[in-house]
């Protein structure tokens, strides 16, 4: 059988801004190109900085936002250019986890309310729809007898796992988490992460696993893809990618992430990148990292490099490797 999600070239394009003389800048290219399979049951982390184009792309994965161009495949049917109605009996299989719970969680709805909804549009009766959102509510490790409760009584961890569960009420096969943890307390993102795990093995979800850092995606992902300026610039499992990254940038994030041994953290070299990412609306030429690469050729600046294999996995470089 093939891959449970297939995407394509998928690119989107935003109009420029409208400056005060009126005048509409660039288009901006938020998402520039991007093509991964996922298996049933399997988590990719998708990694970069803020504004690389990772929150659009999950966001068109569950089609809250429509792509500009490329496709989307989910089990085996092109879903890329289904309308709300077409798409329906799709949506409970593709469902999304929230940067910050609170925010996305109606203030004035109750837990109850919250998890049923996406049952009840699915034809459920209201009280199958309440046990079902009591079981979920266990599931996640809430306790069900508060279902009648408001999401401002909850702490931001548990009102993440209100989010999870919600996003569990359908039975879906794909959840795009989109930085899950990254609002929460330090010493709470480490129980939702495993309460993540836990649930891809019990219920044998697929997760495309959103994060700006690489330590968070760890401990779920089976591969991981680095996200800079709207491409992807190294994907592959993810052993061989924290073994041995093979993407400048990936190698920088990876030398940002704290090693458990005190020791070997105080012998590490650090890999800061000068600068902020350039903007979408104007990228730089050639490889879009070049301004900012150790590693940067005269090549570099003119001729972009593209995705293709090396040790093992896929990497956007003209000098792979270290
Ligand atoms: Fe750096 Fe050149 Fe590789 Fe881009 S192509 S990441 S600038 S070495
Ligand atoms: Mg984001």
């Amino acid at each position: 059988s093939g891959p449970l999600l297939s995407v394509r070239d998928l690119t989107m394009t935003f109009p420029g801004r409208r400056s005060a003389s009126g005048r509409r800048g660039a288009p901006v290219r938020a998402v520039d190109g991007v093509s991964f399979d996922l298996a049933a049951g399997e988590t990719l982390g998708l990694v970069g900085e803020s504004g690389c184009g990772k929150s659009t792309t999950g966001r068109m994965l569950v089609r809250l936002l429509e792509p500009t161009s490329g496709s989307i495949t989910f089990d085996g049917r092109d879903i890329t250019r289904l309308s709300q109605r077409g798409l329906r009996p799709h949506r409970r299989h593709l469902q999304m986890v929230f940067q910050d719970p609170h925010s996305s969680l109606n203030p004035r709805q109750t837990v109850a309310r919250i998890i049923c909804d996406p049952l009840l549009v699915q034809g459920w009766s209201a009280t199958d729809a309440r046990r079902r959102a009591a079981e979920l509510m266990d599931l996640v490790g809430l306790i069900p007898e508060q279902i009648d409760r408001y999401p401002h009584e909850f702490s931001g961890g548990q009102a993440q796992r209100i989010g999870i569960a919600r996003s569990l009420a359908t039975s879906p096969r794909l959840i795009v988490a989109d930085e899950p943890v990254s609002a929460l307390d330090v010493s709470v993102q480490a129980q939702i992460v495993n309460l993540m795990e836990r649930l891809r093995r019990e219920l044998g979800l697929a997760y495309v696993f959103i994060a700006h850092d690489l330590s968070v995606v760890k401990r779920v992902s089976d591969r991981v893809a680095v996200m800079y300026l709207g491409r992807i610039v190294e994907i592959g499992e993810k052993r061989a990618l924290y073994e041995s990254p093979q993407h400048p940038y990936t190698r920088a994030l990876l030398s940002a992430v704290p090693l458990p041994d005190p020791a070997a953290e105080r012998r590490r070299e650090r890999i800061v990148l000068l600068g902020d990412p350039p903007s979408p609306a104007a990228p730089p030429p050639g490889c879009t990292f070049h301004p900012r690469c150790p590693k940067a050729q005269e090549v570099c600046r003119t001729e972009r490099p593209l995705l293709r294999i090396a040790a093992s996995r896929e990497v956007a470089c003209h000098f792979p490797g270290d």
